[in-house]
């Protein structure tokens, strides 16, 4: 229970990822804020099973998150911020739309951008605070079809890098955790074809579950992870070797 009492905001976590972030801090000790933008039941459920509170606010706009600051520190100061919220858009960059372009950008790398630069002041006056963003292994090996993903990954995973710098001194430490594929609403819209392939370029020929990220995440959370900032982790079953 090293994050005991600990005030944790895992964006996106009605379902997927976030919702195993979310359980998983919260078996760590942390009150979780359950972030998500549409589906209210999902996000209550899951809040409700880890005595956490669901906040519904789109983390790609600046009012969203403004108002997700807000009612976060309703529970006491934020001491973790994972920003988890994601989206895909996926298409040839020549089949691209403007909505496909800007949507992926403004989710992907604005959200952590615009949610982290609400949650940054109070930590840095109380010289203490963990940012974990969640990138992605599409960042670093390209696939057809997700070059708008893949540029917001690489966005997400510059800021990280760059936030890391700028707050280290505030002792606040920002990482990266990069996700291969992992089996969600996300990856299960892919063609059978596509996730064939995908299977076959994993050195351990297996999708992963949320549930092998979230302790990852965990981890980078805890005191365990006390030196360790502006560094990107994959949990990708080899995928970026
Ligand atoms: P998912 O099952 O589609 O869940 C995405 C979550 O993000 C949902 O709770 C969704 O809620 C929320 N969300 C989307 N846009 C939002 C917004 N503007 N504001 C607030 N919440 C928003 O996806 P996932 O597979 O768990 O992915 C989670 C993260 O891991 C994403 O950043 C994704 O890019 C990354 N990732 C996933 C994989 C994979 O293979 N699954 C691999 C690498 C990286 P609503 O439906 O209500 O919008």
């Amino acid at each position: 229970m090293e994050l005991q009492g600990q005030v944790a905001v895992v964006t996106g976590a009605s379902r997927g990822i976030g919702r195993a972030i979310a359980e998983e801090l919260a078996r760590g000790g942390a009150r979780v804020v359950v972030n998500y933008r549409q589906d209210t039941a999902e996000a209550e459920a899951v809040a409700a099973a880890i005595g956490g509170l669901a906040v519904q606010a789109d983390v790609s706009t600046t009012e969203g998150a403004a108002h997700l600051a807000a009612a976060a520190e309703a529970l006491g100061p934020v001491a973790i911020l994972v920003n988890n919220a994601g989206i895909t858009r996926d298409g040839l960059v020549i089949q691209l739309g403007d909505e496909d372009w800007d949507q992926v950008m403004a989710v992907n790398a604005g959200g952590p951008f615009r949610v982290a630069r609400a949650m940054l002041p109070p930590m840095i006056s109380r010289r203490s605070g963990v940012i974990i963003n969640i990138a992605s292994v599409a960042a670093l090996r390209t696939s057809q079809g997700q070059a708008n993903y893949a540029a917001s990954k690489a966005a997400l995973i510059a800021l990280t890098r760059g936030m890391a710098r700028e707050v280290a001194k505030r002792r606040i430490r920002v990482n990266a955790v990069a996700p291969g594929f992992i089996e969600t609403a996300m990856t299960e819209v892919l063609p059978d074809r596509v996730l064939a392939e995908a299977k076959a370029a994993i050195p351990m020929r297996r999708f992963g579950q949320p549930e092998e990220v979230a302790p990852l995440v965990r981890f980078l959370c805890g005191p365990g992870a006390a030196y360790i900032t502006g560094q990107l982790f994959p949990v990708d079953g080899g995928l970026s070797l």
